[in-house]
C-alpha cells in the first residue's frame, strides 16, 4: 500500500507525549520584540546574539551586492560558483581569526558534514564529546574512521579514549566551544593539553562562541589563549554573525583538500553574493565594534542568569549568554514553555531527544539587543510561571 500510515503513527505518538511543535511563524524580523499573532513578544531564544541581523551595514552590504552581483551565485564554489566577494570573505575571515586558511560552507551544519565526512579513513579515529552538535555527529556518521565517544567534558574519559588510540594514523578530538543546549564552555586548555601528549588534532566547533567569545569574537580558542594550538576551528555565519553560512578556519592544507574532497562543497551551490557580502560585513563590524557589543552581551547574560539563580531556579551549567531552565519531563517543558508565551515571553522548550528524556528545559538566549527593562520584565514573567509550576519556592 503506497500511505504514510507509519508517519502519521509517529506524529500521534509525539502529540500524546506533549512533543508536538507546528512551526512559529513570525510577523517580523528577527530582533528583541518580535510580532506573532498580532502582538508583540520578547524574543528570548533566537541565536541573533548582537543584533546583527537587522544592522544597517550588514543591510547595506547585502542590498549593494545584490545590485553588482545579482541574487545567486549560479553554481557550486568549484565551477562557477566563486565570486570575488566569496574569496574577499574567506581572506578578511582568515585574518581576522588568525588563521592560514578559511574556508565558507553555506552553513555550519554542511561545514561539519564536509571536514568530517571527507578528512578521515578507516586507519583515523575520531574522539567525540557526547553532547556534540547533531551537524558533528551526522559529520562522524558519514565517515568511515573509527568512532569513540567521552563523557561530556571529562578529561580523565578522553585521557583513557587517546590512550587507546595508539594505533591509528591519526586522532582528531572534537568538540563543540560552547554546548548549545547547556550554554558551558569546553574545557579547551585541558583538551589540547591532553591532545598534545598524544599526539591528536583539535577540531572546536564555535558556532556558538563565534562573536560570543574571544577578543571581537574571534571564538575559544582567542577566548583561552590558544592560538596554533587548534588545529580545526568550525565557526557559523548563522548565528551572532546574522547572515548563514559556515567555516572551517585552520591550515592551507586541509582548505585545499577540502575543495576537492568536501561533498557539501563540491555538489551544492554556494552561498549568494548577498550573503558572503553580508557575512564580509559583520567581519568588519566585528573588528570594529565587536568588544563593545560583547560586553553588552555579557552584562546581560550575568546580570540575567545571576538573577535566575537568586530567584532559586535550576540554570544547569549556563555560563553563556545560553541559560537553560532545566524543568524535566518534556510534557511540563512544553507546558511551561506555553504558559511565558501567554504573557508575552517567547522561550522555546527543547526537550528528547535533543536532550535527555528527563532534562526537558526551557533555553533562554540573551543578546546585546535586549534592554534591562526588557529583563527585568522577562524575569518577573518567569518568577510568576516558575511560582505556578512549583520551580521555583
Ligand atoms: C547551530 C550549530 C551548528 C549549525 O550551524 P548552522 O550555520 O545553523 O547550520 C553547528 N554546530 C553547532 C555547535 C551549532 O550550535
Amino acid at each position: 500500500m503506497a500511505n504514510f500510515n507509519h508517519l502519521a503513527a509517529e506524529l500521534e505518538q509525539l502529540k500524546k507525549d506533549g512533543r508536538y511543535r507546528p512551526l512559529t511563524v513570525w510577523q517580523s524580523g528577527s530582533g528583541s520584540w518580535m510580532e506573532l499573532n498580532g502582538r508583540k513578544v520578547l524574543q528570548m531564544s533566537s541565536n541573533n546574539y548582537l543584533g546583527l541581523t537587522s544592522h544597517p551595514e550588514l543591510q547595506k552590504a547585502a542590498i549593494e551586492a545584490i545590485e553588482t552581483y545579482g541574487v545567486g551565485s549560479g553554481s557550486v564554489r568549484t565551477i562557477t560558483g566563486t565570486l570575488a566577494i566569496h574569496d574577499q570573505l574567506e581572506q578578511e575571515l582568515a585574518a581576522f581569526k588568525g588563521t592560514e586558511a578559511t574556508l565558507v560552507f553555506q552553513s555550519g551544519f554542511t561545514t561539519n558534514q564536509g571536514i568530517l565526512g571527507s578528512m578521515l579513513g578507516p586507519d583515523d579515529v575520531i574522539i567525540s564529546d557526547e553532547l556534540n552538535h547533531a551537524s558533528i555527529i551526522d559529520g562522524i556518521r558519514l565517515t568511515k574512521a573509527n568512532r569513540k565517544i567521552f563523557a561530556h567534558k571529562d578529561m580523565d574519559q578522553l585521557e583513557q579514549r587517546l590512550k587507546e588510540s595508539g594505533g591509528f594514523r591519526s586522532r582528531v578530538v572534537v568538540t563543540d566551544g560552547v554546548f548549545s543546549m547547556d550554554g558551558d564552555i569546553a574545557p579547551l586548555p585541558a583538551i589540547v593539553e591532553l591532545a598534545e601528549k598524544y599526539d591528536a588534532i583539535v577540531y572546536v566547533d564555535d558556532a556558538h562562541a563565534s562573536g560570543v567569545l574571544g577578543t571581537n569574537g574571534k571564538g575559544s580558542t582567542d577566548h583561552f589563549g590558544l592560538h596554533g594550538r587548534v588545529h580545526i576551528q568550525v565557526g557559523t555565519l548563522s548565528k551572532a554573525i546574522g547572515a548563514v553560512g559556515g567555516y572551517m578556519a585552520g591550515p592551507q592544507v586541509l582548505k585545499d583538500f577540502l575543495i576537492h574532497k568536501a561533498r557539501p562543497f563540491l555538489f551544492s551551490t554556494s552561498q549568494p553574493p548577498s550573503v558572503a557580502a553580508t557575512c564580509l560585513a559583520a567581519v568588519r563590524v566585528l573588528k570594529k565594534h565587536g568588544g563593545g557589543l560583547m560586553e553588552t552581551l555579557w552584562g546581560n547574560a550575568n546580570y540575567f542568569r545571576g538573577t535566575l539563580q537568586k530567584l532559586g531556579f535550576d540554570t544547569g551549567a549556563s555560563e553563556t549568554p545560553i541559560v537553560p531552565i532545566i524543568i524535566g519531563d518534556p510534557a511540563q517543558t512544553m507546558k511551561v514553555s506555553d504558559r511565558l508565551l501567554e504573557e508575552g515571553i517567547f522561550a522555546q522548550g527543547i526537550v528528547y531527544p535533543t536532550v535527555a528524556m528527563d532534562k526537558g528545559r526551557v533555553r533562554l538566549i540573551i543578546t546585546a539587543t535586549h534592554t534591562r527593562d526588557d529583563l527585568d520584565f522577562a524575569i518577573e514573567k518567569l518568577a510568576k510561571v516558575g511560582k505556578e509550576f512549583g520551580l521555583i519556592g
